[in-house]
């Protein structure tokens, strides 16, 4: 049996981080992949999800065209291309990831890997053991258990399709909701989301779900609340969507499942090596990612809290720094994690919602608002509002939260995550000279 330092389940975000990481250490790492390399966000999440968001924002700024004095005409809009184009790159992307693990002395094994026994695993019929071994296996898309769901696709299968559907159901009310609502609805599909509750991203703060809710209803996504799915049928017309209630929706041409996500933990035979999940399938961790079986630790959206890349690519990182570098107290912060979600236009925040501030911190909590019409929609007949808040607490008015809706959001947290994450105060932020004209400055001059 050959028998390495370490070795990797998985070749997403968070294994590919720590399995080069450890390499660059010395160490002898295997990794072992399944599928493609780059894992989730590579070839059915953020990457190609770009991409297509890229494209839906196009289509809203040739849109205003003509306020500034441009007289194009769009002849049509070929997807296939898109497509192509967008999967050519994510396979040109898969190579550059196989490179950087040869370069770096990484096995790469492909094959599904289960446990044979305590620290042995078991891929393409060969068994490997290690001291140590890491699991970041990520997560699957859920799909509810009714009459009819599997009629429908999930993120998965909506980066399968090679035409534009016509008509489009959304079913969900998370980041993939309302992404991929929007992407369709701005290539030209006709989208009805439907939200259990009356509410897009409940764990955001107001202001983003409120500009969430605008957004899509303003790009014509149908938005139907209160709707309990309880069954999917096809008939002569397409798809339809009946809720618990007996209100019926539909019909469409494709129905996206966008449910959330559940961990990829039970092929594993965890069983066998004594790691204990949650009654989700997480794979329970304490802070240094450690399981309940001594050598075998996890991370990532295995875990499932934080799923998304950069935590998993840090948490991965930071591991392999303790584990292999020496770093002995290095180990992944989960909080003040910065997150955009993108709809149209984005949304981006950090830190504690105006809610959860007043949970933890009652009276001391001061927020400041900006509502205002972006410069470049100055000269447009239709201005659609950007919005921001700062959640400040106690008479020094630490910045606890930052949330912002509007053009250029995405781009514009990263910046403010540092400064909040250093510890920044309302005066700080006054004190830093506005850069002028944006949509940045409003956060620096708000009174
Ligand atoms: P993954 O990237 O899922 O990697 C796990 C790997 O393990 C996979 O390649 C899988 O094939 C492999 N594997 C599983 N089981 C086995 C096994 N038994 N044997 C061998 N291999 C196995 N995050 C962001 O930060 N920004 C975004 O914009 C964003 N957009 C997203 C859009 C969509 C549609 C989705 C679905 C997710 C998005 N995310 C985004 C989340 C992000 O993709 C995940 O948080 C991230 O990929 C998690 O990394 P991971 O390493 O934990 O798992
Ligand atoms: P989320 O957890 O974000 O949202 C799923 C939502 O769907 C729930 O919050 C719930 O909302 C609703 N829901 C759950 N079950 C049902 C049901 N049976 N019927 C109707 N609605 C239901 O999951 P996603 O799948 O959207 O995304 C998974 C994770 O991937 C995200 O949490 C995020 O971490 C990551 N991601 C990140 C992105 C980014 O960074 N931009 C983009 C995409 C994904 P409610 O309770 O309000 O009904």
């Amino acid at each position: 049996m050959k028998s390495y330092d370490l070795i990797v389940v998985g070749a997403g975000s968070g294994g590919l981080a720590a399995a080069q990481r450890a390499a660059e250490y010395g160490a002898q790492v295997a990794l072992l992949e399944s599928g493609r390399l780059g894992g989730t966000c590579v070839n059915r999440g953020c990457v190609p999800k770009k991409i297509m968001w890229h494209a839906a924002e196009l289509v809203g700024e040739l849109g205003h065209s003509g306020d500034y004095g441009f007289d194009l005409a769009v002849n049509g809009h070929d997807f296939g291309e898109l497509v192509n184009r967008r999967e050519r790159y994510i396979r040109r992307l898969n190579g550059i990831y196989a490179k950087n693990l040869e370069r770096r002395g990484v096995h790469s094994l492909a094959g599904h890997a289960a446990f044979s026994a305590p620290r042995v695993l078991s891929v393409a019929g060969e068994e490997y053991s290690a001291e140590r071994i890491l699991i970041a296996t990520g997560g699957a898309p859920v799909v509810p258990g009714i009459p009819g769901a599997e009629l429908g696709i999930t993120s998965d299968g909506f980066f399968e399709l090679e035409r534009r559907p016509a008509r489009a159901a959304v079913v969900g009310a998370g980041y993939i909701a309302v992404e991929l609502a929007g992407i369709l609805q701005g290539l030209g599909t006709a989208v009805t989301l439907h939200l259990r509750r009356d509410s897009v991203l409940r764990s955001f703060d107001d202001i983003l779900q409120q500009a969430c809710m605008e957004g899509l209803a303003a790009s014509g996504v149908r938005v139907v609340t209160g709707f309990v799915p309880g069954a999917v049928e096809r008939d002569a017309e397409g798809l339809r969507l009946t809720a618990a209630s007996g209100e019926s929706s539909g019909p469409f041409d494709v129905l996206v499942w966008a449910v959330g996500r559940r961990p990829r933990s039970a092929d594993l035979n965890l069983d066998l090596a004594g790691v204990q999940c949650d009654a989700r399938g997480a794979i329970e961790v304490d802070e240094w990612q450690e399981t309940t079986a001594e050598g075998v630790f996890a991370l990532g959206d295995v875990t499932g809290h934080h799923e998304l890349t950069p935590v998993a690519i840090a948490a991965g990182r930071r591991w392999a720094d303790r584990q292999f570098g020496g770093m002995s107290a290095r180990r992944m912060d989960y909080s003040n994690i910065p997150t955009v979600v993108f709809t149209h236009p984005p949304l981006g925040s950090v830190g504690l919602t105006e809610r959860e501030a007043r949970e933890t911190y009652g009276d001391a909590v001061r927020c400041y608002r900006a509502e205002f019409v972006p410069l470049f929609y100055g000269i447009s007949e239709n201005k659609p509002k950007a919005r921001m808040k700062l959640v400040t607490v106690g008479s020094e008015e630490r910045v606890v939260g930052c949330h912002l809706a509007g053009p250029g959001v995405d781009e514009m947290l990263q910046g403010f995550a540092v400064a909040i994450r250093m510890g920044a105060c309302k005066s700080d932020l006054d004190d830093t000279v506005a850069i002028h004209p944006t949509a940045a400055e409003e956060l620096v001059t708000m009174r």
